[in-house]
């Protein structure tokens, strides 16, 4: 059998390590439009603040080292065009010029998604960039030293903007964040971790401009230097967009059946509407077990499920795509924050009703001190207020936590209710935890406004 695949982040990755893991002899032929195969966006931040020194390390795959396992791989190869009846593609080779058609058995989509570019005035004005892939990551390093920048505007507050933010921050810059919506990273937490992590940011030269829509982008000289808003002006000699982004389809129109947003639709074993065509990552929707329905969730994560269970399908294997939650984490300075399924922010939008307890405490028992690494800890538990069903959490701390809400994940995709989980066995060792796991304690003080 000979399979394509196009695009080499996550879900190509994925898919090509789960083919080679199952059937290592079936022949593979993986195209990256880009010159650099499988960068990892995910790892920009850590090249940017230089935690990792060299941008050809953040990937997990190296031409040579995939050749070696047999994969045919093709960089700068675009292909332009699928032609489902002759099961074909058109590879256009860009350090070439030269241009072929290629045979499939089964063809993988990974083509994921660009930066949204606002349609605004003066939107082409140069030092206008964006936060994705290894091309943005170089040129966003060198205005992290480039005296010339004092003023830097991040317009989008979801996680990859306020990654940007705190890059630019800790560089000594004065940064502005703005956004549409009322709060920072309100698509992934609620009000009360959004309004400490904002005084935070604050404090280390973050300003929020919310609640504001881009009107223009200003400039002289044809280099951008200002931002206006419907509330104001920000001076910018950068700016960095992460205003969300769109799916990279617009030469899979007539071929194979896309949303309204141009989204791949997809069966849930990943096959799009042509059965040997299937589709995964960022340019796909992904079935979400608070709601189980399907969702726009752009995760690695998801890219990687999907990317397995489409090798095992297009290798004969029956394997439908599990419901995902939609964890993340991040941090922003000293705190770490994670959360999952459904916040009280985002209910009205994904259409379910909700109620839950919030629970501040210790990460220690109150007699492990300060010093010995005692430290606050928050965590929100979102359940159905009609049959205790647990949606979604919420926790942050200046220790890291995180991994609890890896916990409700399960939960949310085992169907578990806040009784469940309110006597459920943790662990208690007073150098990590308290008798009751924060989790025990808010599905306890959950349960009990359910009787
Ligand atoms: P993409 O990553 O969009 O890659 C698609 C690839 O396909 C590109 O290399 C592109 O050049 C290529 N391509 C497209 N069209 C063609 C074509 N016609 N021919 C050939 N090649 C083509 N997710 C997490 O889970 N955790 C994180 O911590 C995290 N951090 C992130 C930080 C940043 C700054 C960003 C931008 C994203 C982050 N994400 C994170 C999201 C994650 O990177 C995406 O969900 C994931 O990369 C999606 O993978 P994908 O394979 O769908 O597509």
């Amino acid at each position: 059998m000979k399979v394509i695949v196009v695009g080499s982040s996550h879900g190509g990755y994925e898919t090509v390590r789960g083919i080679l893991a199952a059937q290592p002899d079936t022949e593979i032929q993986w195209y990256e439009k880009g010159d650099f195969l499988s960068f990892l966006s995910c790892g920009m931040q850590l090249y940017l603040e230089g935690t990792v020194k060299d941008v050809n390390a953040v990937s997990y795959a190296t031409p040579a080292g995939m050749q070696a396992q047999g994969v045919h791989v093709f960089v700068n190869s675009e292909i332009s065009k699928v032609d489902p009846a002759s099961h074909s593609v058109h590879v256009i080779d860009h350090a070439t010029g030269d241009e072929r058609d290629e045979a499939y058995d089964k063809l993988v989509l990974s083509v994921g998604a660009v930066p949204f570019d606002l349609p605004v005035p003066g939107h082409d004005l140069a030092n206008i960039y964006a936060m994705r892939g290894r091309d943005w990551a170089i040129k966003l390093k060198a205005k992290t030293v480039d005296p010339s920048v004092k003023n830097v505007v991040v317009i989008g507050s979801g996680y990859i903007g306020i990654e940007a933010a705190e890059v630019f921050a800790k560089a000594g810059m004065h940064v502005t964040v703005i956004d549409l919506l009322p709060r920072l990273l309100s698509l992934y937490l609620d009000q009360e971790f959004t309004d400490i992590l904002t005084k935070t940011m604050a404090d280390h030269g973050i300003y929020a401009a919310v609640g504001q829509g881009i009107k223009a982008y200003e400039g002289v000289d044809d280099h951008v230097t200002k931002v206006v808003t419907d509330q104001g002006e920000y001076p910018a000699d950068l700016v960095v967009t992460a205003a969300g982004i769109r799916p990279a389809t617009g030469f899979l129109k007539d071929v194979v059946d896309l949303d309204d947003h141009g989204l791949i639709k997809i069966n849930d074993h990943l096959q799009t509407s042509d059965t040997d065509i299937y589709a995964v990552g960022d340019a796909t929707l992904v079935p979400f077990a608070p709601t189980g329905k399907d969702n726009r969730i752009a995760l690695a994560t998801n890219a990687r499920r999907q990317g397995r269970i489409a090798a095992k399908n297009l290798l004969g294997e029956n394997v439908p795509m599990p419901a995902v939650s939609g964890s993340s984490a991040l941090s922003v300075f000293d705190y770490h924050f994670a959360s999952t399924g459904v916040k009280e922010g985002t209910a009205d939008k994904l259409g379910v009703k909700t109620a839950s307890v919030l629970v501040t405490d210790t990460i220690r028992p109150k007699f492990v001190s300060e010093d010995a690494g005692n430290t606050k800890v928050w965590f929100k538990l979102t359940f159905d207020p009609t049959d205790g069903h647990v949606l979604g959490a919420q926790i942050m701390s200046k220790y890291d936590v995180t991994a609890n809400i890896n916990a409700i994940s399960v939960a949310i995709q085992a169907k578990l209710t806040v009784a469940d989980l309110a006597y459920t066995d943790f662990f208690f060792q007073p150098g990590f935890d308290r008798p009751w796991n924060i989790i025990n304690v808010a599905a306890q003080k959950a349960a009990a406004t359910l009787n």
